[in-house]
């Protein structure tokens, strides 16, 4: 059989991982962590630094196609592997999502509306963007977001008046970053779309999302979206994917502003995402089969959802209270990620709910 090679070994690894034996591959993934959910159920774990290029030649050098569940590794990493083996999702879909100003140049070209925003190349430049902005349009205020390695809401900086720029500055130093409007939206919803090697992409419900702290907390289907916005929406995934020639999943953030009868994108990622992990249970083909799939050169599955579904994030040391989450309902699905430690704010497992099909979307 052929092999998968994964880069990055946290959860979305292993659940990439699973999906990968279910058709036959054996999955190798390359990662720097000690604590690696996917090398639970890897066939082959190689545990070595991003950077290490070395290792990461003779890794690729085992697989027969290369994935990757996380977009902060180095693009020149990628650049040496590229040569040996193929890289799908390609680099440029991860150079494009790997740094925020990148990825606002990239919905640019594809007319992708976006909250205003403007470049800030370090602590000098934050009053002159605060300005080209005019402040803050509302109480939601601005965010300052540095351009690379944010996620779950580290690397923000919210800035509500002129008096915080101080402190702003401070904060940011001489990182690069952006300066962005703050959108009092309706609510946050996803678009998680497959494109495979031929035949039009294909896309999951979009999910309604909510963070608290800045981290996911919870994904339901339907999301009670118009056809009007589910259309637009995918619209603009669909040009993101043919303009980077996009092979597999790639999942699309989205507000929902509603008084301004808009849809802006937020942010993309070019892999499995947290907001789709009900399409295990809920679809007949998860998006981490159909990413599999997609890559290796398959034909893609069914996206097809047979039932409403909510996702819960177990973060922390609440994963403890896991016996006490599935007691009471035998139906809900339990996944545990087989972290070592239970640090506060860790992703450490999630669960779904399934709920007959209702006729919205
Ligand atoms: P992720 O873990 O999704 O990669 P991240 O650290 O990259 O998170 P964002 O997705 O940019 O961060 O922001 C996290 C959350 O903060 C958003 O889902 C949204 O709830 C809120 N947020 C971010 N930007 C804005 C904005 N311009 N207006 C209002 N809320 C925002
Ligand atoms: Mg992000
Ligand atoms: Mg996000």
């Amino acid at each position: 059989g052929s092999v998968i090679g994964i880069l990055g070994g946290g959860q979305l690894g292993k659940m990439l991982a699973q999906a990968a034996a279910k058709l036959g591959f054996r999955a190798h993934v390359f990662a720097p962590d000690d604590d690696a959910p996917a090398a639970h159920v890897a066939a082959h774990y190689v545990k070595a630094a991003y950077e290490d290029a070395e290792a990461l030649t003779a890794f690729a050098r085992g697989v027969d196609v290369l994935t990757y569940e996380f977009e902060s590794i180095p693009a020149d990493s990628l650049a040496v592997v590229e040569d040996i083996v193929p890289l799908r999702p390609n680099r440029r879909a991860l150079a494009a999502t790997q740094d925020r100003l990148h990825e606002r140049e990239l919905l640019a070209a594809v007319y992708a509306p976006v909250p205003d925003w403007a470049r800030v190349d370090g602590e000098a430049q934050i009053e002159a963007a605060f300005d080209a902005l005019g402040g803050p349009a509302g109480p939601q205020g601005l965010f300052l977001k540095t351009r690379r390695q944010g996620y779950d809401g580290k690397g923000q900086f919210r800035i509500y008046s002129r008096d915080d720029l101080n402190e702003a500055r401070r904060w940011l130093g001489g990182r690069p970053a952006i300066l962005e409007q703050g959108i009092a939206f309706d609510f946050e919803f996803s678009v998680i779309a497959v494109r495979g090697f031929d035949g039009p992409c294909v896309f999951y419900d979009p999910p309604r999302n909510q963070h608290a702290e800045g981290r996911l907390a919870v994904s339901r289907v339907p999301a009670g979206l118009s056809d009007a916005e589910i259309k637009t929406a995918r619209g603009i995934v669909e040009s993101l994917l043919s303009e980077l020639g996009y092979y597999g999943v790639l999942a699309v953030e989205f507000f929902a502003d509603r008084s301004e009868g808009r849809v802006l994108v937020n942010e993309m990622a070019p892999r499995v995402h947290n907001t789709g992990h009900w399409t295990i249970e809920a679809c007949a083909i998860s998006q981490f089969e159909n990413h599999i799939r997609a890559i290796a050169g398959w034909p893609l599955g069914a996206t097809a959802r047979h039932s409403d579904a909510e996702m819960v994030n177990i973060i922390g040391p609440d994963i403890h209270e896991w016996a006490a989450l599935v007691g009471y309902n035998p139906d809900r699905s339990l996944h545990i990620y087989g972290k070592a430690h239970a640090a506060p704010g860790r992703k450490m497992g999630h669960y779904v709910d399934l709920l007959p099909r209702s006729q919205e979307t």
